[in-house]
């Protein structure tokens, strides 16, 4: 029979051992009273991204939904398959969380393969191609300034699709009206995974500056 993945197994007996153990009445109160986090996070399905490792988040503190490209489509009541739109739908309706963060990280492969079409295999598939067209429009447009770098391509794309996730939020209707009565934040922050430093972007000019330490 094959065996479950020894480095997983191992993993969990640390974590019953240290964490579940230390955290154990927070664990039994979740289970008891059900979650009621404060926040829901967009982010990466990038290995090194995790929100709630970043965030130094504890169990019941994060509803996170996590794709390709930390990107949210636009409301599209369309009868379709929309696990993200689904999964923002619990967190605001359900679980009433005051804030919701969409986070985008330094190289970030879904993002480089949005600014390179022939990069494999982001762009063929069944899916993934179809899924980063929704940041094509902006791809396009960076990737023809010859102006840039590539890393400054690669960042402003991450960036301008943290702003084209935000924009696509708002269209959900129950998102817009909560924001408007001040009961739901959004936020935009960028994860750069080389060195750890976090930026946050200003809802006034919508810059990203980073967080001082
Ligand atoms: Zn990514």
């Amino acid at each position: 029979m094959l065996s479950f993945p020894p480095l997983l197994l191992n993993g969990y007996r640390d974590f019953m051992a240290g964490r579940y153990s230390d955290e154990s009445d927070r664990y039994r109160k979740l289970a008891e009273h059900g979650q009621k986090p404060h926040t829901l996070v967009v982010a990466c399905c990038d290995s090194r991204s995790a929100p709630e490792t970043i965030f130094n988040a504890g169990p019941g503190e994060l509803f996170v939904v996590r794709n390709v490209g930390n990107m949210v489509p636009p409301y599209e009541p369309d009868g379709q398959y929309h696990s993200t739109s689904a999964a923002l739908e619990f967190a605001v309706q359900s679980l009433k969380v005051r804030d919701i963060i969409v986070m985008g990280h330094g190289r970030c492969g879904g993002i480089a393969a949005a600014l390179d079409p022939d990069a494999e295999p982001l762009s063929a598939g069944d899916f993934i191609g179809k899924w980063m067209g929704l940041i094509r429009p902006a791809a396009e447009q960076i990737q023809g300034n010859s102006h840039m770098t590539p890393t400054e391509r690669q960042t402003a794309l991450e960036r301008v699709s943290i702003r084209n996730s935000i924009a696509n939020l708002r269209s959900f209707p129950w998102i817009e009206i909560l924001e408007q009565q001040d009961k739901l934040h959004i936020h935009g922050a960028w994860f750069d995974i080389a060195n750890g430093e976090l930026w946050t972007m200003n809802s006034q000019t919508n810059d990203f500056v980073r967080l001082e330490d």
